[in-house]
């Protein structure tokens, strides 16, 4: 697909610089060198543009702990870090917020201008920057997975945090452990004019997507392709091709979308995996995309799913 890196996350001018990672401390010293602030999983980012907010490094803000200091690479031969501030706690902080599907609420801290906050980078996807979506995306993806690897898998002792944030080392086994991707394959199954769109218990009322699922051990992205959507629809692929990717920090994924060719058309959903699917032609998705039509609303701006959909409607999937 000739436009594949347009997608959002694509595109960016961020050199990851891995060869720094080793004198990352010196580095941060420097006089230009900046860092985004990520608490919980959110991205400080200015109220209104949604831009990410670089600060430097002794900002007040980062005198709260967290779970550590990565570096992201440079910007323009200037270096850019993210510091994680998780342990502060907010005062009247709304945990059911938190466990939303998209927690729709802005934290503010004391030590940031009031024009900033912290934000869900999920709920302005389509506002980033390919910088700052690149950036956001590293910064997220990397803080899971300290989040959730304080343990090693091989022997259960403790992990610290290594290597700029690009390692974790076992204090009793010495074993390192790196950041994972896991592999999602996403895919726009075709018959006619027409696309199959699903949607997930939990989901925002009215919103479908394209059919996915994570690619198992041993399965290419194809099998996993024709495996996920006949489990969840019933509907048989034949000949798959690869399209574009695209990194989804939410928590560890890498979207692999694809574009098929269904055999059949009847769909028999698994209500274990997915409430609903549907075929939907150009003429609905004109609607859809348009808000025009109640019952079914679109994959989110700034998702592959969305990208693919949208390049399908122009006719520009080559
Ligand atoms: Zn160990």
């Amino acid at each position: 697909m000739r436009r594949a890196e347009d997608v959002t996350f694509g595109n960016s001018q961020l050199d990851r610089a891995a060869h720094l990672r080793r004198k990352a401390d010196q580095i941060a010293t420097q006089d230009d060198a900046l860092a985004l602030a990520v608490w919980r999983g959110k991205l400080l980012m200015d109220q209104e543009s949604c831009a990410l907010i670089h600060l430097p490094l002794d900002h007040p803000l980062f005198n709260e702990s967290g779970l550590g200091r990565a570096f992201l690479g440079q910007l323009d031969d200037k270096p850019i870090f993210a510091i994680d501030i998780s342990d502060w706690e907010p005062e009247g902080l709304d945990p059911s917020a938190m466990s939303a599907f998209l927690d729709p609420t802005d934290n503010h801290h004391a030590a940031t201008d009031a024009n900033q906050c912290f934000r869900e980078m999920r709920a302005v996807l389509g506002a980033l920057t390919p910088e700052d979506a690149h950036l956001g995306a590293t910064a997220r993806a990397v803080f899971s997975w300290h989040n959730s690897h304080g343990f090693c898998p091989r022997c259960g002792g403790k992990t610290l945090f290594s290597d700029a944030g690009w390692q974790r080392v076992c204090t009793a086994c010495n074993g390192t452990h790196f950041p994972r991707t896991d592999a999602v394959v996403i895919v726009l199954a075709l018959h006619g004019n027409s696309v199959l769109l699903g949607r997930s218990p939990g989901w925002p009322d009215s919103m479908y997507s394209l059919l996915a699922g994570f690619v198992e051990p041993g399965e290419t992205i194809e099998a996993a392709a024709r495996r996920e959507v006949f489990e969840e629809s019933g509907v048989r692929l034949g000949r798959v091709s690869y399209l574009a990717s695209q990194p989804w920090p939410f928590p560890a994924s890498l979207m692999f979308g694809v574009k098929a060719e269904a055999q059949s058309t009847d769909i028999t959903i698994d209500p274990e995996e997915i409430e609903n699917a549907r075929w939907v032609s150009k003429e609905e998705m004109v609607e859809c995309l348009a808000g025009r039509d109640p019952s079914l609303s679109p994959a989110r701006k700034g998702s592959i799913a969305r990208f693919l959909i949208e390049a399908w409607m122009r006719d520009d999937l080559d």
